[in-house]
Order: structure tokens, then sequence, then C-alpha cells
């Protein structure tokens, strides 16, 4: 296993190593023309928006400070990703160790030659996980620019509205909403440009977070909670949202825990620009992130069972509308996770598999 933020379950399990990248690869580098960073895996999203904060800069990172390398890595999406594509879209080289223990430092193939993009660095841009241990990447910095957030507490029967509503604004705003208790939705939306009665912030490293409650991993009412997140990705369906409401109501009146819920992440824009055979993210098109999170008390297996159930019964009824997974979690451990793969690299995923074979021959890094 490969820790570098431990956000998430598939950095430590039982019976198996991990390699903690965090206390030693803290390189953070600012490139003397500012243009760039090299950033170490041992970092959160969050140290790295603090440093270049100071210097007027900033990445496209994502609704939280706290996920590392796997941020960057599994795509990366944010609330400003509609207006400059996914954090692994700004990457410029990356270096590590493949998994068959050959050191590697890859730059981005440029683009205007006509050469077939290199699988390589593809794989690396969504599949790094499977395939390799990175230790560093260099990523583009983009000028720290004002934010504009706006809260909402709306009725779950509203979010069709919203759907559509945000589904017709630019690329400077996005929604992301996360589904509450009593069928309350708290809506948050970013926006780069000014906004009637929204509240400006300096930049992503000031965003609050989408919830106050815990994340697993956390707590509720003093309970230790561990979780999985399965992300899926589909387009613009407003209408398709609608007539999937009662379901989803029913579905989420009966969560099996307080820590389980749903939320989403509006994506689209910038992110269809970048062509598709660049990176492993293949869903270009989608323009609706959710997740769904299982959630249980730590060592509770009962409740673990039909928490995973009852996220595989939302995942099933919402797959009409979001055909796509977004893999930033990785569920290697769980029998959904073959379907997944499919889901998630679709017919990238045999050419992936051959990369395998080669560069990680023993299967020491998490299965495809
Ligand atoms: C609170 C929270 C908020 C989040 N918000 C967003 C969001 O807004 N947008 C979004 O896109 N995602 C979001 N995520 C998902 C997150 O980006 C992914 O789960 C990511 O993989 C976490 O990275 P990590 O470094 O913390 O992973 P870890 O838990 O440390 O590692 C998990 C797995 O990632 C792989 N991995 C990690 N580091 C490396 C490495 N250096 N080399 C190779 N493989 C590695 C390994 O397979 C490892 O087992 C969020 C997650 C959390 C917990």
């Amino acid at each position: 296993m490969v820790c570098s933020g431990g956000t998430t379950s598939r950095c430590a399990a039982a019976q198996r190593w991990t390699l903690d990248l965090r206390s030693t690869f803290q390189t953070l580098d600012l490139q003397a023309d500012h243009k760039t960073i090299r950033i170490g895996a041992g970092h959160s999203m969050g140290s790295v928006l603090d440093c270049l904060a100071g210097s007027g800069l900033t990445i496209a990172t994502g609704l939280s400070r706290l996920p590392g390398m796997g941020f960057l890595l599994s795509g990366g999406v944010g609330p400003i990703s509609r207006r400059e594509g996914l954090a692994m879209d700004q990457l410029l080289e990356i270096r590590g160790v493949w998994g068959n223990g050959e050191p590697f430092a890859l730059q981005r193939p440029c683009s205007e030659t006509n050469q077939p993009f290199d699988l390589r660095w593809r794989a690396l841009c969504g599949a790094a996980a499977f395939l390799a241990v990175v230790t560093d990447v260099t990523i583009k910095t983009l000028p720290l620019k004002p934010l504009w957030i706006r809260r909402n507490l709306i009725e779950a029967s509203a979010l069709p509205e919203w759907f559509a509503e945000a589904e017709a604004w630019s690329e400077q705003r996005s929604l992301q909403w996360h589904w509450g208790p009593d069928d309350k939705i708290q809506m948050l939306e970013v926006s780069q440009e000014p906004q009637p009665a929204a509240e400006r912030i300096d930049g992503l490293h000031q965003l609050p977070p989408l919830v106050e409650s815990p994340r697993p991993e956390q707590t509720i009412d003093s309970q230790r909670l561990h979780g999985e997140v399965f992300a899926l990705l589909g387009p613009a369906a407003a209408q398709q949202w609608q007539k999937l409401l009662p379901d989803l109501q029913r579905l989420m009146r009966q969560r099996p825990h307080p820590g389980c819920s749903l939320a989403a992440q509006q994506i689209g824009g910038a992110i269809a620009k970048v062509p598709v055979e660049t990176t492993s993210f293949v869903h270009r098109d989608a323009i609706w992130k959710p997740w769904i999170t299982a959630a249980w008390p730590v060592g509770d297996a009962l409740t673990r069972q039909i928490s995973l159930d009852w996220a595989q019964q939302l995942r099933g009824l919402l797959q009409s509308v979001c055909p796509g997974v977004h893999l930033a979690q990785l569920h290697d451990h769980l029998p959904c996770h073959e379907q997944e793969l499919e889901q998630a690299f679709g017919p990238l995923l045999m050419p992936l598999r051959s990369l395998k074979a080669r560069l990680d021959p023993n299967g020491n890094l998490p299965s495809l």
C-alpha cells in the first residue's frame, strides 16, 4: 500500500506493507519564474495551497485541504475545474518508481507534435496507483484570484431545478452539494466572478468545508468511523434526476448510519476541452460527479456490510444518469472493483493492463 495524504481506506490494510511517504517526501520547490512548483508526495493539498498563497499563486485543488498526492494523480476535481481543468491537466513532470522497481522521470508529452501520446504518461494521469509509486510532480501554478461563495440549504425536492440552473452557468461558476439529514441539501456555489449576496474569499486556500459534519475516519457522537467512497461521473441530466428523485429520497431516508451520505460536484467546461487521449480520465464529457459515502463505526462488521450494501443500491440507482466512475478511491478489496475499473477506464483498460504486466509484473501495487 502507498500512503501520501492518508485520507483513503487503501493507504493501509491488514497483512500489507505501507510505504508512508508523508515524512520523507517533503519537497515544495517553487521555481524562480513562479510558473511551476515541484511537490513531494508527502504534502497535503492544504500545505501546497498555503505555501503558494504567500506568493500570490495557487493550484486547482478540490473541496478539501486534506488529500495528498492521490488527489493530483487520480484526477483532481475541484470548484475551479470548470475554468482551469483537472489538477492532472496541469502536471508537467512526474517522477517515481514503477512497480518493478525501476525509477522514472517523465515529462508531459508535447501535444503539438503528431506523435501518439506516451501511454506511460497517460496511465500515470489517472491510473498511477496501479503502476507506480510517485515521489514528486511538477505542476503549473495559477495566479491567486478571489472567489465568491454562496451557501443555501434547500429541500431535496428542489434538487433537479438547481441542476438545470447550474447546467446553464458559465465556466466561472460551479455547484457542489451534500444531502444531509431530513431531506435537506446543503449547496455550495463557488464563483470566480462577483455574485450578489456572496462572500468573497482570497482563494481556494480559504474555501470553507462543504459540510461542517465530520468525514468518515472521524467521529459522529464520539463514535470513530470508517468508510468507503464511491464516485460516479455523468452528463447534464436535470430531467433524469427529476425522475429518480422519489427513489433517491427513499434510499436517503433509509441510510443505515448518519455518516452515510450522497454529495456531488459540478464539472464540465475546461475539462471537456482537453483531448481524451492525454490522460486516463476518459469521461471528459461529464458534468456531474456524485459521490456516495458508506460509513460505519470502527469494528462494527454488521453496520459495515449494511452500509456497503446501501451504497451499492444507491450506485445502482444512479448508474442510469452517471454511467462513468471517477476512481478517486480504490476498492480492490471489494466485489465492485472489476466493474468500477471498466466504468472508469472503458476501452483503455486493456492497454493499461498490458502496461501493468510490463511495469508491475509481480503485482506489488493494487490489482488492475
Ligand atoms: C475530505 C476529502 C475530500 C475530497 N475532495 C475531493 C475533491 O474535491 N475532488 C477530488 O477529485 N477528490 C476529492 N477527494 C478524493 C481524493 O482526492 C482521493 O481519495 C485521493 O486519492 C486521496 O489522496 P491521498 O494522497 O490522501 O491518498 P492516500 O489515502 O494516502 O492513498 C490512497 C491510495 O492512493 C494511491 N496513492 C497515494 N499516493 C500515491 C503515490 N504517491 N504514488 C502512487 N499511488 C499513490 C495509492 O493507491 C494509495 O493506496 C477527497 C477526499 C477526501 C478524504
